[in-house]
Order: structure tokens, then C-alpha cells, then sequence
């Protein structure tokens, strides 16, 4: 009975030591154990690749040599600056010359363009044992187009219609932005900065249709450093340039300001101020406002925090600029909006960090903003100051009047 206990436990130690997974390595080469002949077994990675259909899917491959059976296998990605990682697990037909596969679908769970992806395969042989490979990164670009590339300073222009000239235009005009932009909003330059020039407003929209932007006319994703613009390589594109890409830098500038703050940054602050950055006046902004102020249909300051949606969006984006304008030229300019935006990045309220810097609430602010910039028509002014002097003056002077000049019967 004890010699048979005695051979149990060694069975047992033995086996636990034969079957112990080592710490997920990198790519493998032949392991030697003394503990046990078992572990010599071995596993090297031949070849990675990836492909993609834009907006539908994306395939991961690779290929590896094993002196074991492959009997598993699976995808570990994130996207971008993800703190998640996904896996996905791949089909598998055990083999020594290992093909592997797998294959994720962008309709449920899209990706922004241009995203960069990092990647590694895990495999798992017959014996049990890991073998996680090297980080792998891959662009998760619009393919659909032929980009053509070009730098200046930061700034990496992408186009696909036009020609070196145009190109040249988008870099040039990128790099004068965020110099511009930069002094407006004092924050480091980022190291480098992608801007897609689509050659059209529905190839740029068709793009951002599974994000669900599929409304808007400019985008920047700034926690990977992409801009997506449209315009056409003419007068006016290059107009549309002026306007949208300086606007797109101002985002990502701000996001450079406040970091993980950003996703809390008030909406009508950050797109104000992007407003604000273009180079391009927008008059058809100003009609809008008048038209609001005049239906009494202004939207609360309060509402505009949050996403704008595209119900009132342009309305919405007139009276951010109008209210950002207001806070840079009569309620303490850059130093305040400075100000703000370091309250945002570390975490105040949409109502918190305007009563903190300013000093006001935000209704209040909202009030102030009114009167002394949407209802300041000099005209209007004179009007509504003249009319309690009017009202006594106009019946007195009527009687004194009816004195004066009606004829007096003989
Ligand atoms: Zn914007």
C-alpha cells in the first residue's frame, strides 16, 4: 500500500512538471529542459500578413513551423490607443506546417479609418503548450482610394484626385494651421499629424458611414492623429481647405491640451474654438443666429455640452463660435480659455469649469453672451433705450403740438 502511494505522488509530480506551460514567449526557438525530455518541443513563426475590405472586414494570417501539433490558435488585437484587447479565435485543422486564419467583421464593430492595429497569434500545440508571437502592427486604411503622400513639418498630406500641386497646397496649408492653431491653443505640437483629403463629400462621408458620421463634412479622430476633409483639387477646394483642415487641427490641438480630459471637454467649447481656428469667415453662421435670436429659438448653452447630433447642428456650431468668440474678446481671451480648458482636462463639469474660470454660472454666462453680442444691434439698442422717454414724450409733444398749429376759430 505505501510503495503504492509513493509511486502515485512521483506519477503525479512527474506529471505536473511535464505539463507545466512555460510564460508565454516570444518567437520560439528549440527549448531545452532537463527537467523532462517532453519539453523539447519547439514552435517558429514563418509569416504574418493582413488584408482588408474596407468597411467590411479584416484577415489575419500567419504561418508557423511546430515539431508538435498546432491545435489552436487565436488573434489578440487592439485598436488604436485601446486599453481592450480582443480575441478572437481562429478554426483550426491540427497540423505541424501551420496555416492559420482568422477573419474580423467591421459592420457590428467597426474601426475608425485609419486606425493602426496592433496584433499578435497565439498559438497552442498538442502537448498544451503557448506560443504568443511578437507585437505586429497593420493600417486599417481606406483602400478603396490610391493615396498619394506627401509631408511638411508635422503634417503628412494624403490625396488621391489632382495632382503634386494640390498636394503640396494640403501640406503647405496643414502646416500653416497648426503653427496658427498652436499659438491660438497653447499646447505641444503632436509628432506627426495624417491628413485624408477625399475628393468629395460623399466619398469622405461614405467613409465615416459605419462610425456613424455619415453628416459631417470634416473629422479627426485626435487620439490616433487623423483628419479626414473634403475637397476637390480646384479654387474651391482650396477655399474648403482653408476652412476645414485648420478646424480639424484646432481638435486636435485641443486634445493635445487635455489629454484623457478630452472626452469630457464641453462640445460647445471644443467645436468653438475649432470654429474659431478656420480661415475662412462663415457668414452663413451669423444668418443663423440672427434667424434664431429673432424666432426665439436659441438653443440653451447647457444643451450643447454634449454631442451635438445633426438636429440643430448647424445652429449649434454658430452659437458655440459666437460664444467662444465673446469669451476670447470680452471675457479674458486666450488666458481664460486656457483656463477652461485645464479645468476640463482635469476633470470639471460642463457647468463647473465655466463657474471656475469665469466666474459666472453657465446661465449666466449664457445671458451675458446674449445681450451684449446677439441682441447689440445698434439700432435695436437705440430703440429699446428710447422707448420709456418716448412713451411720455410722443402724447406730451402731440398736445402741445394740437396747441400750436390747429387753427384757432375766429
Ligand atoms: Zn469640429
Amino acid at each position: 500500500m505505501r510503495a503504492i502511494f509513493f509511486l502515485l505522488t512521483f506519477i503525479t509530480s512527474f506529471t505536473l512538471t511535464a505539463f507545466q506551460s512555460p510564460t508565454p514567449t516570444r518567437i520560439q526557438l528549440p527549448i531545452s529542459n532537463l527537467q523532462s525530455p517532453i519539453l523539447q518541443s519547439s514552435l517558429t513563426f514563418e509569416s504574418f500578413s493582413v488584408t482588408h475590405t474596407f468597411g467590411s472586414q479584416i484577415t489575419f494570417n500567419v504561418t508557423a513551423k511546430s515539431d508538435a501539433d498546432v491545435t489552436a490558435a487565436a488573434v489578440l488585437m487592439r485598436s488604436g490607443d485601446s486599453d481592450r484587447t480582443e480575441v478572437i479565435q481562429a478554426s483550426v485543422t491540427p497540423s505541424k506546417n501551420f496555416k492559420g486564419q482568422v477573419t474580423r467583421e467591421l459592420q457590428a464593430q467597426p474601426i475608425s479609418p485609419f486606425t493602426t492595429i496592433t496584433y499578435s497569434w497565439r498559438l497552442t500545440d498538442s502537448q498544451g503548450r503557448t506560443f504568443t508571437s511578437a507585437e505586429q502592427t497593420y493600417t486599417y486604411d481606406d483602400n478603396r482610394f490610391k493615396w498619394q503622400t506627401l509631408e511638411r513639418g508635422a503634417i503628412i498630406a494624403h490625396w488621391y484626385t489632382g495632382d503634386l500641386t494640390f498636394g503640396q497646397y494640403i501640406a503647405d496649408t496643414g502646416f500653416k494651421s497648426l503653427e496658427r492653431v498652436s499659438r491660438f491653443i497653447n499646447a505641444p505640437l503632436p509628432p506627426k499629424v495624417n491628413v485624408y483629403v477625399y475628393a468629395n463629400l460623399n466619398d469622405l462621408q461614405s467613409s465615416l458611414r459605419l462610425i456613424g458620421r455619415t453628416w459631417v463634412s470634416g473629422y479627426a479622430d485626435p487620439k490616433i492623429g487623423v483628419v479626414m476633409v473634403a475637397a476637390s483639387p480646384d479654387l474651391i477646394g482650396r477655399s474648403d481647405l482653408e476652412r476645414d483642415v485648420p478646424h480639424e487641427l484646432a481638435h486636435i490641438m485641443i486634445y493635445q491640451a487635455t489629454r484623457s480630459g478630452y472626452d469630457r471637454m464641453p462640445v460647445w467649447l471644443d467645436e468653438g474654438l475649432a470654429v474659431n481656428s478656420e480661415l475662412q469667415p462663415r457668414p452663413d453662421f451669423a444668418a443663423a443666429l440672427s434667424e434664431a435670436v429673432k424666432n426665439n429659438s436659441l438653443i440653451p448653452i447647457a444643451s450643447l455640452c454634449g454631442s451635438f447630433g445633426n438636429e440643430r447642428a448647424h445652429l449649434s456650431y454658430a452659437e458655440s463660435a459666437s460664444l467662444v468668440r465673446y469669451i476670447l474678446d470680452r471675457r479674458g481671451g486666450a488666458v481664460k480659455i486656457k483656463g477652461l480648458l485645464n479645468a476640463y482636462r482635469d476633470g470639471a463639469t460642463c457647468e463647473g469649469g465655466v463657474q471656475q474660470e469665469l466666474k459666472v454660472s453657465l446661465i449666466d454666462l449664457q445671458t451675458d453672451w446674449q445681450r451684449e453680442v446677439l441682441n447689440s444691434n445698434p439700432l435695436l439698442d437705440f430703440w429699446r433705450n428710447a422707448v420709456p422717454g418716448l412713451v411720455i414724450f410722443v402724447p406730451v409733444a402731440l398736445i402741445i403740438a394740437l396747441f400750436i398749429f390747429v387753427p384757432k376759430q375766429k
